[in-house]
């Protein structure tokens, strides 16, 4: 039986970050990947490469991350203050404080070094330009908290530490699933089965990281732990992660952990594919509903578009598309914000209507015309007449612009619809990856159901839970990856040592 000293289970950031930090120990590494590598770099390949971290602002983060600015690119950018207060306070206010306290101020306080430490191994980052910011006065305003990106969004982030893991020395095998934890009498984890393309097999190890996602991608555990209807629902990402890490360690006794009926969804175009396209990536999202309104086909408006900052509120809604009609909710916008619409409304593979008056545009849809018409005036009526004319208008705050008196107020940048043509941008909701999990310890290490370490088991992203409750604050998915995927590899390489 060919042995190493760590095994990872899984080739995506949690992974590859577990792999490099066993690595830099002294481990002997071999990495499996279930998917053929034309399919490499799981979820983590299909994101932005959004990174949410501990900095006091540009100056800050350009001293060890950022490294690539140059002064004149400097000063053209007002990034402000994340500190780790202001990190701990968007997790836990959209997790409304469920989120595992040891495990936040972890993944707060290692953020930064994680950062730096993914900087030294060769992983190249910048400023969020496109996504994350407003021009003003010359200016890119930054906002919402997740404002830097690796090089190349989240597949160049894939590249950049594949490139890393193999000039460190680290093996992988590609289209090689994990299939089953080995344990001794001892109860410690032996080794692993893999399935590969020559069929089953054993391979030794002194410790193993699972690093191989949640079950985001099967419509049988979706429902059995989402609920009815998420076996409908779309995958954002790969169709690889279906839960094999957490089953593997649930069948030998691992705790479950967190919020297992929760999960990471947003809108999502109605007619994107049921699995992720590796060439549209994360564009088939449509996050400028803040400058608009949602209605469903019923043509009414189901929440308060401008409650938060997209970033504080998209996931929410993705979960709020579940509930209503056929799962669809359609985003009206007319030409005041259009203009300003984030880029991947203007893909071509965008399920898209535009009209000259309401009426029109309803037609198109095939929704009650009278129905759509009335929500849109309700709405106009009930916005302020000179929020734009005012200055009170700011799309890169919480301006405070609401309308008032409707049943659902939207209360930030309430402009009324009323300048054609109007366009409307048709979604549903997609999945990005589930909350419930396995429970580890400050170590890394896989707890059992009696809370003691299960001996050479750790885990790292997705497939832990307790970090993430109903909601999420973006780009700490990456974040925590990288963080707690570093942690499981160091204690994994270190248990190796003495096994
Ligand atoms: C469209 C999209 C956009 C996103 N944008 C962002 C963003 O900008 N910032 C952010 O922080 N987060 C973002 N996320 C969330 C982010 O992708 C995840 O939080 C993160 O990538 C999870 O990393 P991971 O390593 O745990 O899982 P993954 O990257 O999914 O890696 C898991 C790997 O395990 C493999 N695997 C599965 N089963 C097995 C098995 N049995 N044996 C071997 N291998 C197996 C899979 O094939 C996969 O390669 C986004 C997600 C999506 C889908």
């Amino acid at each position: 039986m060919t042995t190493y000293d760590v095994i990872v289970v899984g080739a995506g950031n949690a992974a590859l970050s577990a792999a490099m930090a066993a690595r830099e120990n002294g481990a002997s590494v071999l990495i499996l990947e279930k998917a053929a590598e034309d399919e490499k770099g799981g979820n983590s390949y299909f994101t932005a490469g959004g990174f949410r971290f501990c900095h006091t602002g540009i100056d800050d983060a350009a001293t060890d991350v950022l490294t690539d600015l140059s002064d004149a690119e400097r000063d053209q950018i007002i990034l402000p203050n994340h500190d780790r207060n202001v990190f701990y306070d968007a997790l836990m206010k959209v997790t409304h404080h469920q989120s595992d306290e040891d495990m936040a101020w972890r993944l707060i306080d290692g953020s930064r070094p994680a950062m730096v430490w993914l900087r030294q191994h060769g992983v190249r980052f910048l400023p969020m330009f496109g996504r994350q910011s407003f021009v003003v006065d010359g200016k890119h305003h930054f906002y919402g908290g997740v404002n830097i990106e690796a090089v190349g969004g989240g597949a160049g982030l894939v590249e950049m530490e594949l490139a890393e893991v193999a000039r460190m020395g680290c093996d992988i095998r590609y289209s090689t699933g994990a299939t089953q934890l080995i344990q001794g009498q001892d109860r410690s984890v032996t080794g692993i089965t893999v399935r590969g393309p020559g069929g089953y097999e054993e391979l030794g190890a002194k410790a193993i990281v699972l690093a191989c996602g949640g079950f985001e991608s099967n419509p049988e555990m979706r429902v059995r732990y989402l609920g009815h209807g998420w076996d409908l629902a779309r995958v954002r990402g790969t169709r690889h992660n279906m839960g094999d890490g957490i089953r593997m360690a649930l069948d030998i006794g691992a705790r479950p952990f967190g919020n297992w009926s929760g999960c990471h969804s947003v809108g999502w175009d109605i007619s994107a594919p049921p699995y992720g396209d590796r060439e549209v990536l994360d564009n088939f999202q449509k996050h400028s509903y803040p400058w608009g309104i949602m209605v469903n086909l019923r043509g009414e408006r189901f929440v308060d578009e401008g409650e938060d900052l997209r970033n504080h509120t998209y996931v929410k809604f993705g979960r709020e598309i579940m509930g209503q009609p056929f799962r669809t909710a359609i985003q009206i916008f007319d030409q005041k914000t259009i203009p300003v619409l984030r880029d991947e409304y203007r893909i071509k593979q965008v399920t898209k209507y535009t009209a000259g008056s309401i009426e029109e545009l309803a037609a198109e849809l095939e929704i009650d015309p009278t129905a759509l018409k009335s929500t849109i005036d309700d709405f106009n009526a009930a916005c302020p007449s000179d929020a734009r004319q005012s200055g009170q208008y700011n799309p890169a705050i919480l301006d405070g612009v609401t309308t008032s008196g409707l049943e659902i107020d939207k209360t930030n940048w309430a402009l009324p619809i009323d300048e054609p043509p109007f366009e409307a941008y048709v979604t549903t909701t997609g999945v990005t990856f589930t909350f419930g999990g396995l429970k580890i310890d400050d170590t890394g290490a896989v707890q059992d159901l009696s809370d003691r370490s299960i001996p050479g088991l750790y885990a790292a992203g997705e497939l832990v839970g307790g970090l993430f409750v109903e909601n999420y604050p973006g780009g700490s998915g990456l974040m925590a990856g990288t963080v707690f995927g570093k942690l499981a590899g160091e204690s994994a390489a270190a248990f190796a040592e003495t096994a």
